[in-house]
């Protein structure tokens, strides 16, 4: 398979609707927060919520990614067809589970985050501007580019495993080769692994993604 489609296409997306998510959530919190602000008008609910509308945008996107990636890879292979039920039902439950995962990573450091900076408004004697600087800081754009470029990576090679996964079914057997754009931008964690075959180096759990903002890819080879 090839690098991801329109992968430009699809991290802006995810970045700007992300990007939607947070901001309406950094309101609603300053808002809860109040002037000066107090933690304990926080509810719990105003978590549970931001962190369902996250696991919605994350979900919807990488859901469409994984069978995206799974589609333009069988179409690689002719005539072989292949339940796509099943594919349509690994995607719904791989991004159900993963959106629910990751965003219960991300909260929990919001959560912390926000708290921190509650506590050092009153500590380091802030103003309200500082308050919302610090908290634009883990609620800004730079987060939702990092989290999209990854989990665009992440979608398209599991949607890619799926398929690999299916025609196996069929007797196709085949081996991952990671793939880095091996320019000057690669880092010395994926870098070393460029053109290698999984095994050699690296496990299906190194990824990719390897790290955060990975936009490395794999390709198959058929297994001797
Ligand atoms: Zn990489």
């Amino acid at each position: 398979m090839t690098a991801v489609i329109d992968r430009e296409e699809l991290e802006l997306r995810l970045a700007r609707r992300l990007n939607k998510a947070q901001m309406k959530a950094l309101k609603e919190l300053l808002e809860l927060l109040g002037d000066p602000p107090d933690w304990y008008r926080v509810p719990q609910t105003f978590w549970e919520a931001s962190g369902k509308a996250l696991v919605s945008v994350i979900g919807s996107i990488i859901e469409e990614i994984y069978v995206m990636q799974a589609e333009a890879m069988l179409a690689g292979f002719g005539g072989i067809g292949v339940e796509w039920d099943l594919i349509n039902q690994a995607a719904v439950d791989w991004a159900r589970a993963h959106a629910a995962d990751l965003v219960g990573k991300l909260m929990q450091r919001s959560y912390e985050f926000a708290r921190q900076a509650v506590a050092d408004f009153f500590e380091q004697g802030w103003t309200m501007g500082d308050l919302e600087a610090r908290l634009a800081r883990v609620y800004g754009a730079q987060r939702a580019e990092v989290i999209a470029v990854t989990e665009v990576t992440r979608a398209a090679v599991e949607g890619e495993r799926a398929t690999v996964k299916e025609l196996e079914k069929y007797g196709i057997f085949m081996i991952e080769i990671w793939q880095t754009e091996n320019d000057e931008l690669v880092c010395p964690i994926c870098g070393p692994r460029h053109e290698k075959r999984e095994g050699d180096g690296w496990t299906r759990d190194d990824g990719p993604p390897a790290h955060p903002k990975c936009r490395c890819w794999v390709n198959h080879v058929m297994k001797d």
